[in-house]
C-alpha cells in the first residue's frame, strides 16, 4: 500500500536535515505503529506524506500502490487514498463541519468517478457514522473545528476519514489530549474501518493507544530515521523501560 524509500527531507527555509534515510512498507490490512521521543522527526513523515509545503524531499521517495506521491497535489494525494488526521486539526471559521464533509466526500466521489451523494443519502450516513463516534449534530452544524475541545478536534477528525473511506490513514498522536473515553471512541472509530483494502500508520507517544489499536507492526523512529521493527511486544518494551535502552541497542 504505502512503499518509504530512504527519505531524506529537509526544511526549504533553512540547510536542515530531518528525515535521513526513512525505510517503511505499509501492507495492504495491516496497521503499523511508529513510536519515537520527541522530535524524532514522525510529525514531518506525516506532513511530507501529505504534501505540507515548506520541507524539500532532497533523496529517496514514497509511493501509494505504486503511484510516487510525493509528485502529486495534496488533493490528488487524497483522492488517490490518502488521509492524514492531524495532530493539530485545523479550524476553519465560516464553513460549516457538515458542509466542509459532503464537499470534500463529494470531490472525493467524483475523483474516482463515482457518483455524488444525494443531500439525503450523505445526511444518512453522516448521522450514523457520527453517533458511533458521540459527535452530536450542533458539532456538524458549527464551524469546522472551531471553539472545539481537544477531544472533539479529534474525534471530527475521524468522523471525517469515517466519510471519506481512504486507502492509507494516517493519524499522527490523534490520542495526544484524549481522556480514556474519548481515546476509546477513537480506537473504536479506526478498528471499524480495518479491512482488508486498508493500511494504517498510527503515530503515536504512547503504548495506551495501542492497547485499543493492536498494531501488526511496531516501529521506532529516532534522529530522521527508523531505527526498529518489531511487534506489538515493542510497543510494550518502551512503556516499561523508555526509549533509552532501546536506541542503544538499536
Ligand atoms: P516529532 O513529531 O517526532 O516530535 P517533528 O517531525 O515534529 O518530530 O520534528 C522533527 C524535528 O524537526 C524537530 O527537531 C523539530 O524542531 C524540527 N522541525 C520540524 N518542522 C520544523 C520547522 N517548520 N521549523 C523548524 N524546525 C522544524
Ligand atoms: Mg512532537
Ligand atoms: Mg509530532
Amino acid at each position: 500500500m504505502l512503499e518509504i524509500k530512504n527519505l531524506h527531507v529537509k526544511l526549504e527555509e533553512e540547510d536542515k536535515a530531518i528525515l535521513k534515510g526513512v525505510d517503511l512498507t505499509v501492507e495492504a490490512g495491516k496497521v503499523h505503529a511508529i513510536m519515537g521521543p520527541n522530535g524524532s522527526g514522525k510529525s514531518t513523515l506525516s506532513y511530507v506524506l501529505s504534501g505540507r509545503d515548506g520541507y524539500e524531499v532532497t533523496d529517496g521517495g514514497a509511493s501509494l500502490e505504486g503511484e510516487d506521491i510525493l509528485e502529486m497535489e495534496p488533493e490528488e494525494r487524497a483522492a488517490a487514498g490518502l488521509f492524514l488526521a492531524f495532530q493539530y486539526p485545523v479550524e476553519i471559521p465560516g464553513v460549516g463541519n457538515m458542509t466542509f464533509l459532503r464537499t470534500a466526500v463529494n470531490a472525493q466521489r467524483k475523483a474516482r468517478g463515482e457518483e455524488e451523494l444525494s443531500a439525503g443519502e450523505f445526511l444518512k450516513v453522516i448521522r450514523a457514522k457520527a453517533k458511533d463516534l458521540k459527535i452530536d449534530a450542533d458539532m456538524l452544524k458549527r464551524p469546522v473545528n472551531v471553539g472545539f475541545s481537544g477531544g472533539e478536534k479529534k474525534r471530527n477528525e475521524i468522523l471525517q476519514m469515517a466519510m471519506l473511506e481512504p486507502k492509507m490513514c494516517i493519524l499522527d498522536e490523534t490520542d495526544s489530549g484524549l481522556d480514556v473515553d474519548a481515546m476509546k471512541l477513537v480506537a473504536d472509530g479506526v478498528n471499524a474501518l480495518r479491512g482488508e483494502g486498508r493500511a494504517f500508520l498510527v503515530i503515536t507517544h504512547y503504548q495506551r493507544l495501542l492497547d485499543h489499536i493492536k498494531p501488526d507492526v511496531v516501529h521506532i523512529m529516532a534522529d530522521g530515521r527508523i531505527v526498529k521493527t518489531g511487534g506489538p511486544e515493542l510497543a510494550l518494551e518502551v512503556e516499561t523501560n523508555g526509549y533509552g535502552d532501546l536506541l542503544e541497542s538499536a
